[in-house]
Formats: structure tokens, sequence, C-alpha cells
């Protein structure tokens, strides 16, 4: 096996790229000579992030609209991904959203908006990526963004952490029903890690004190999330399926 390959000539779709670590993995991918397409409902940052990939070696990008609370939406992405590149690879299930606040203060809405993006949307392009490789008969990858919240609790976050539980369990769930198709479905669960969806959270006495908590006293910087992203959506982890990884300077294993 040739692992120096890794991304090189594979098409790969990866959704909530127009900010943070969705946009991340796209100039992880852009590195290593992959062909990308952009996924998210602000186009207008996908267009300006696919110049810029190109710039550092994909083969191409491509930006494409989707809104994952619409099934209509995933569909129409994944068919215009296939048609851009003649076929696909690779789907990173990474767009995602959080509302915060204690549950007893959370309305209906606010739940049915975190299940709609975080759970209902990973499944429904998880389900129509599974179609497109079973129906052509070609091997897939899917690399799931779950979370340490998906393992463990916090205060203040209940229907995100209920929300990437079931993304956990969906990995595992998909890697058994999708493996006699040749296709891998594994997750990543981060831990902390700046970006719009957490935004200023790390600067008030609750994100300090989260961060003392951390073993390694730190949140954790994008790049290195690339080694376990590249493991997961490379033939680097071809006998890998049903995984789950956490990613959180040791936060998972934070003393009682
Ligand atoms: P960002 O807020 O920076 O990115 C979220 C992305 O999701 C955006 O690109 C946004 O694009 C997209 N998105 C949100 N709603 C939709 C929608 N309805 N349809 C399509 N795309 C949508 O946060 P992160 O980069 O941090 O989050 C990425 C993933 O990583 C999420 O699943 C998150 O839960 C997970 N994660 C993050 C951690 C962290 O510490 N940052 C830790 C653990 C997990 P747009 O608004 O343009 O549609």
């Amino acid at each position: 096996m040739d692992l120096g390959k890794g991304l090189n000539g594979k098409r790969i779709l990866i959704t909530g790229a127009s900010s943070g670590i969705g946009a991340h993995f796209a100039r992880v991918a852009a590195r290593h000579g992959a062909h990308v397409a952009l996924a998210a409902r602000r186009t207008d940052r996908l267009e300006q992030l696919a110049g810029e990939l190109v710039e550092m070696g994909a083969q191409s990008a491509r930006p494409i609209e989707l809104d994952v609370s619409d099934g209509a939406s995933i569909h129409h992405c994944r068919a215009q991904a296939v048609e851009a590149f003649g076929g696909l690879d690779i789907l990173v299930n990474n767009a995602g959203i959080a509302r915060e606040g204690a549950a007893l203060d959370q309305t209906a809405e606010d739940f049915d908006a975190v299940m709609d993006v975080n759970l209902r949307g990973v499944w429904l392009m998880a389900i129509s990526c599974g179609r497109h490789w079973r129906d052509t008969g070609q091997p897939g990858v899917i690399v799931n963004i779950a979370s340490i919240l998906g393992l463990r609790v916090g205060s203040g976050v209940a229907s995100y952490a209920v929300s990437k539980a079931g993304v956990v369990q969906m990995t595992k769930a998909l890697a058994l029903e999708f493996a006699r198709h040749q296709v891998r479905v594994n997750a990543l669960a981060p831990g902390y890690f700046e970006t719009e969806i957490n935004e200023g959270f790390f600067n008030t006495p609750a994100g300090e004190k989260m961060v003392g908590r951390v073993p390694m006293r730190r949140i954790g910087d994008l790049s290195e999330l690339d080694g376990p992203f590249l493991l997961l959506a490379s033939d680097a982890s071809r006998y890998m399926t049903g995984a789950v990884i956490p990613v959180d300077g040791g936060h998972l294993v934070s003393s009682l």
C-alpha cells in the first residue's frame, strides 16, 4: 500500500466548508492534490476559498450551495459534486451548529434546528452518497465530524451533545451496513478548537475554566486535526470502519 499517495487525485466533498474546520480540511485536501467540492450556504466564501485552493495545489475546486436542513438541496449537492469530478471518493460530513443555553430554556425550535443540521443533515448526506456508491459499484469513504460532546456531556449544550451522540452511533450503524458496499464510515471527535461556532467563549471565565480541565491545558490548533483527518480520509485507514477517534488534548480522560 502506498501511503505516500494520501489524497492525491481523490474526489472529496466537504460540507460546512465556508469556515472553521471544514475550510481547514479543504485546504489540507488541496495541499494533498485532491479535487475538492466545497459545500455550505455562504457561497461567496466558498468561491473565494475555491480560488485559493487551486493555487495551493488542488487538482480542481468547486463551490456548491448547500443547506443540509433541506433534503432536496443535499441530493442536488451530491449530484453536482459527482458531475463536476466524474465521481466521488470521500464525503466529509462536517456542517454543524450549536444552540447554547440551559436545556430548560431551549425551545422546541432550538432543538429541531440542531437536529436538522447535526443529525438529519449528516444522515441524509451519508445516505445520498451511500446510494451513489452502491449503485455505481464504486468504493467510498465517509468521515463524520462528531465531538467529544457525543461521548461525554457538558452544561449548556445539551441538544448539541444529543445530536453528536447520534452521529457517533450513526457512524457505527452505517459502517456495519455499508461495509458490504466497500464504503467505510468513521468519525473524528474533536475537543475544543477556536472557530465561529464558539467565538469568544475561550476568553470568558467559563471558557478559561473549561480549558483548565483539559489535561494538556490548552485548546487545539486546527493543524492538530490534520493527521487524524488524513488517516480517516485516505487509504491509510483502509481496514478501519466504525471507528470514532477523539482529538482532544486528553479532555475525555480528564479526572473525575
Ligand atoms: P463553524 O461555525 O466555523 O462552521 C460550521 C459550518 O457549518 C459552516 O461552514 C456553516 O456554513 C456550516 N453550516 C451550518 N449550517 C448549515 C446548513 N444548514 N447547511 C449547510 N452548512 C451549514 O464551526 P466549526 O468549524 O467549529 O464546526 C465544524 C464541525 O465541527 C461541526 O459539526 C461542529 O459541531 C464540529 N466540532 C467543532 C468543534 C470546535 O471546537 N470548533 C469541536 C467538536 C466538533 P454556512 O453557514 O455557510 O452554511
